[in-house]
């Protein structure tokens, strides 16, 4: 095991540290009791959670496959709802998921995974979303994409929504292989225009998570601009858009949306780097000496003298050498946008289209 350059101050700093997790309700309360999932009702009530593939922001059967009711269904069955992914952790936010008989499936499927494959493809039933999770993970795919793509699938008609077995077909196919899954494996961009589907959400070939970008428009931003695609962890505004944690900020209205992105993208390109888990984050962005004490663990570990100040610096040099290797691999600031139809069609309840002028998703990276 890896020995801190300065003992005492690390000792000191990770005391300080994961007291301070321990404190903040996201990172202390809602991720052990639920795990990521936590958000289904949440992100639903708020009207945001894309349901059949991005038609509309709520759910109606979102309660059957809620953090709360799957960890209440794993603690009935022998399972265990608050479970560490690795010694230490002080947040625990992962679970195990087992059948009625108690026998293991999956881990306790991601907030992400359950959307996915649950409201995304209007699948409700817990036990159906575990054995896509399990498909997933055995044939090696990202559960995001294969329930964007199972998504297009059924708005192309090969399937209709709500079919469970016949989701769990076309994972199946795709790990055989057949002509059919190799055109499903290969994404949802790719399985949208094979069918010819104009709504597929995807940014620059990366299939989208489980936020609408019309109705939390900071992850609108992040979606458009952030170098890796659709990805919702590289700025996660639905901290300030809906959790109110570290700022608020109006999710349904363009102001302030680029500002929150760019210090969000610029965040968590430095915490990333540090190989701390990103759900850090809550208690960091709101509580100034846990962010404090998240420096300090750094500068006893190798004994360094970062401040607050370096690690934005840090943070934006990667930013830009990741788009730069992007601009080399021939993306534009026409890359930066999301699908055309998120700006035309509205989203219900809210009846909001994603509405953050291009010239503003251009001025995310100022600094360059
Ligand atoms: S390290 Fe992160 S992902 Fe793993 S259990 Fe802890 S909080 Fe969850």
């Amino acid at each position: 095991m890896r020995k801190p350059k300065n003992p005492e101050k690390f000792k000191a700093a990770n005391k300080a540290f994961n007291e301070g997790l321990r404190r903040h309700p996201v990172t202390g309360e809602g991720l052990p009791a639920f795990g990521t999932n936590v958000l289904t009702n949440v992100i639903n009530e708020a009207g945001a959670y894309p349901t059949y593939n991005f038609k509309e922001g709520r759910y109606a059967d979102a309660g059957k496959i809620s953090g709360e009711t799957i960890a209440q269904l794993e603690t009935e069955r022998g399972g265990n709802p608050t479970h560490g992914c690795h010694v230490g952790c002080a947040i625990r936010c992962s679970g195990i998921f087992v059948d009625k008989d108690g026998n293991y499936i999956t881990k306790q499927p991601e907030y992400e995974t359950v959307w996915a494959h649950g409201g995304n493809c209007g699948i409700c039933d817990p036990d159906v979303i575990a054995r896509l999770d399990f498909l997933d993970d055995n044939i090696g795919l990202d559960t995001i994409e294969m329930g964007a793509t199972i998504g297009v699938a059924m708005e192309a008609g090969l399937l209709a929504f709500g079919d469970s077995a016949g989701a769990i077909r076309l994972v199946e196919e795709v790990g055989q292989g057949t002509p059919l899954g190799r055109i499903l494996g290969s994404g949802c961009a790719f399985t949208a225009k094979a069918f010819g589907i104009e709504r597929a959400p995807v940014v620059k070939g990366q299939a989208m998570p489980a936020y609408d970008p019309r109705a939390v428009k900071g992850m609108g931003v992040t979606y458009a601009t952030t170098p890796m695609g659709a990805d919702h962890t590289a700025g996660y505004a639905v901290t300030a858009n809906i959790l109110k944690v570290g700022g608020d900020v109006d999710p349904l209205s363009p102001a302030g949306q680029v500002e929150l992105s760019r210090n969000l993208q610029v965040a968590t390109a430095a915490l990333d780097a540090t190989g701390f888990c990103l759900f850090i984050a809550f208690a960091i962005l709101d509580q100034a000496d846990t962010f404090q004490a998240m420096v300090d663990t750094l500068n006893g570990m190798y004994d360094w003298n970062l401040t607050g100040d370096d690690v934005a610096a840090l943070g934006k040099k990667i930013l830009s050498m990741e788009r730069d290797f992007n601009r080399r691999a021939g993306f534009t600031a026409a890359h930066d946008r999301l699908p055309r139809y998120f700006q035309r069609e509205a989203l219900p309840p809210h009846n909001v289209t994603f509405d953050v002028a291009d010239k503003h998703l251009d001025s995310v990276f100022n600094w360059e």
